[in-house]
């Protein structure tokens, strides 16, 4: 059973690699911070009291974001394996989702950590745009477009996240430093834990030590 988490810093290539990971495993990816923007698009109650503080560049509080979780991961599609993207968050979050997923059978077997530096993470986040209609993500500054501000694939025009701006980017890297990073040595502790060197923008090089990594041990 493939039950990996990705851990890093804003920007760093996480949902990315969930995604490529996704498409060749057909296991789910799941983003705790997909799952809090799609109930801001619902415009449900959770939705209207999480905006303001993802605008702000903080945590959602923990209650919030694992009750989203907890109902995802008990879904039957993670019976193979999931992928984790953006929980846990600190370290509150990494206790509680160990003893939940010891309960429902979901262990985690891989942490993985991509690592990038803050000058690198900003210059993605402040390129990034994506397309609201198929998901596809674009960097202003080093994509090729076949129509500018459109979408390569289906021609949609491309969005910002609301919170991909200078100020909230420090903020949420901040974030990311007092809170986020302690859990990195949390799973490090546990022997679960594989660093990537995520700054350089050779996807394929990165998608092959991380498959080296989950295949690494017998195929189950
Ligand atoms: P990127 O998507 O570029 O890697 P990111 O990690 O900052 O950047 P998301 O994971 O999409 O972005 O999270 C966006 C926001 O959603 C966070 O800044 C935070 O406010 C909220 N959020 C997401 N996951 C959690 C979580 N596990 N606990 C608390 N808040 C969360
Ligand atoms: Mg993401």
């Amino acid at each position: 059973m493939k039950n990996i988490i990705f851990i890093a810093p804003p920007a760093a290539g996480k949902g990315t690699f969930a995604q490529m990971l996704k498409d060749k495993y057909s296991i789910p990816h799941i983003s705790t911070g997909d799952l809090l923007r799609k109930e801001i698009k619902d415009e449900t109650e959770i939705g209207l009291q999480v905006k303001s503080v993802i605008d702000a560049g903080k945590l959602v509080s923990d209650e919030i974001v694992f009750n989203l979780l907890i109902k995802r991961l008990k879904e039957t599609d993670c019976d193979q394996g999931f992928i984790l993207d953006g929980f846990p968050r600190n370290e509150a979050q990494a206790i509680e989702l160990e003893k939940i997923s010891s309960e429902i059978n979901r262990e985690i077997k891989y942490v993985i950590f991509l690592d990038v530096s803050k000058e690198v993470a900003a210059q993605r986040i402040l390129g990034r745009v994506s397309c609201p209609n198929c998901s596809e993500v674009y960097n202003l500054y080093t994509s090729n477009f076949k129509e500018d501000g459109k979408c390569n694939k289906c021609s949609t025009p491309l969005v910002r996240r609301d919170d991909d701006n200078e100020e909230t980017f420090n903020k949420r890297y901040d974030t990311y430093l007092e809170q986020t990073k302690p859990v990195i040595d949390y799973y490090k502790n546990k022997g679960l834990l594989f660093v990537i060197d995520s700054n350089s923008n050779d996807k394929e090089l990165k998608l092959q030590q991380i498959e080296a990594i989950i295949n690494e041990e017998n195929n189950d």
